[in-house]
């Protein structure tokens, strides 16, 4: 299928020739066409995927034949953070260069003032993190009464994010007939209640099943003792060919500090974070973006849908505690099918093995170990890339008859599991902490058929 198949305008073909896009990603394929008609679209999508142009395009094609009043914008993208809204105002403009649209960008950070006087001048498009859309909405400086469409982009984020309420009372403030896109990641229950309130006789679309990594990354998981966490990821860092990386903690107070231990280790590296002003964050990512600094030690929210081409690599400081989060983390590279590596590190003796059972539990397979610096407990035989490219290797080589024989042997025989499987369970779980957590393993060993979307 061609973009010119999915009956878009000449001004928005050319826009789409000029970003080199030559066809259409699958999300595109499938939620374009319902969009163009009118219908309502639940979109189950993670980022990488092209989701945002997969309602940007449609959504600037139907704008495109109507006029905007003053601060009544026809057409409302809501999006968690502000990093998020930026990137889908990059996106508005870049597709819709070649017709006369107008977008206002609202977000928190940014002066009133400018984004009220640019509503007084009629917007299109109007894209905003909730917060500040209910801000200026309490002003008195917008109506939504004119909104044609609705889009609430990474629903599941928002979710997290605490901002369900908010947007239930901005949906009081739209007109109810209108159109309305839904884009989620995942799909928890909460998501699928707010979807079955606000979309009426949607389309579904969805192009990975709910929580599967990119195909295209490489993951390793390497435990560590937590007071050499710092040294450990030094290692696993020189160890690899990094040209640009994000390096994920939980907590914003220790960005910071691990960016300057980096720094002073020779690494170029910058804080991102949500304490920090909205400038200097935009600056940073610029930087970032240009190839001026290679490691970004940022926080969830910071880097969230954040898209930076051809990352070559994700280091989790700290593993998740939210198994969704690894998903959106490790989203970061390994996009639009080129290849990336994600590095977890956990950490003995604590909490980590709870979070790494959960992520493998939401993915359906265990997370490959390597066994290196700080965390090393056995001597290797190899290079761990090397072994665990060639595991990887080996599995997909298995033909899939004989993988799903050895699992449902395994699923009638728990008890007399042969003692491979339980070497592959220390593997990936150090012994000490697989008893702490008593019998809620969730993961599946190394013995994973296809059929789980591996
Ligand atoms: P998204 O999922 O919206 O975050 O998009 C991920 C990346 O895919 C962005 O860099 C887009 O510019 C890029 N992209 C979107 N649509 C296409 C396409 N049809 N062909 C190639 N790249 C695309």
């Amino acid at each position: 299928m061609s973009f010119e198949d999915l009956g878009l305008s000449p001004e928005i073909l050319k826009a789409i020739s000029e970003c080199g896009y030559t066809e259409p990603t699958p999300i595109q394929a499938k939620a374009i066409p319902p969009i163009l008609m009118t219908r309502d679209v639940l979109g189950l999508a993670q980022t990488g995927t092209g989701k945002t142009a997969s309602f940007i395009l449609p959504m600037i094609e139907v704008l495109a034949g109507g006029q905007a009043k003053a601060r009544m914008p026809r057409s409302l993208v809501l999006a968690p953070t502000r990093e998020l809204a930026a990137q889908v105002a990059d996106n508005f403009d870049q597709y819709g260069k070649y017709l006369k649209l107008n977008k206002a960008l609202l977000v928190g950070g940014e002066s009133v003032m400018e984004q009220k006087k640019v509503l007084d001048k009629g917007v299109d498009v109007l894209i905003a993190t909730p917060g500040r859309l209910l801000d200026l909405f309490e002003r008195g400086s917008i109506l939504l009464n004119d909104i044609k469409i609705l889009v609430i982009d990474e629903a599941d984020r928002m979710l997290d994010m605490g901002f369900i309420p908010d947007i239930e009372k901005i949906i009081a403030m739209v007109p109810p007939l209108r159109q309305t896109l839904l884009f989620s990641a995942t799909m928890p229950k909460e998501i699928k209640g707010l979807a079955d309130k606000l979309l009426s006789n949607p389309k579904e679309v969805s192009v990975a099943p709910p929580a599967s990594p990119a195909e295209t990354v490489r993951q390793s998981l390497v435990w560590t003792p937590k007071n050499r966490k710092r040294d450990t990821l030094n290692e696993i860092i020189k160890q690899e060919d990094v040209k640009n990386a994000f390096v994920f903690c939980n907590r914003k107070r220790d960005i910071d500090g691990l960016a300057e231990w980096l720094t002073k280790k020779g690494y170029s590296v910058a804080p991102l974070h949500g304490d920090m002003p909205q400038t200097k964050r935009y600056e940073t990512l610029e930087r970032f973006k240009a190839g001026k600094v290679t490691l970004l030690i940022c926080s969830d929210v910071a880097a969230r849908g954040l898209d930076v081409a051809g990352m070559s690599h994700v280091f989790n400081y700290d593993v998740p505690m939210h198994a969704d989060d690894y998903i959106h983390r490790i989203g970061r590279t390994g996009r639009a099918g080129m290849k990336g590596t994600a590095f977890t590190l956990a950490a003995t003796g604590g909490d980590d093995i709870k979070f790494v059972k959960s992520i493998e539990y939401l993915i359906k397979k265990p997370l490959p170990v390597e066994k290196l610096g700080a965390g090393k407990q056995a001597p290797q035989k190899q290079a761990p890339q090397k072994q665990a490219a060639q595991k990887q290797d080996t599995q997909q080589k298995k033909p899939p008859q004989k993988q799903e024989r050895r699992v449902s042997e395994k699923k009638a025989q728990p008890e007399t599991q042969p003692k491979k499987s339980r070497d592959v369970s220390q593997k990936s779980v150090p012994k000490n902490q697989d008893k702490v957590q008593g019998d809620d393993v969730a993961g599946f060993g190394d013995e994973v058929p296809d059929f789980f979307g591996r």
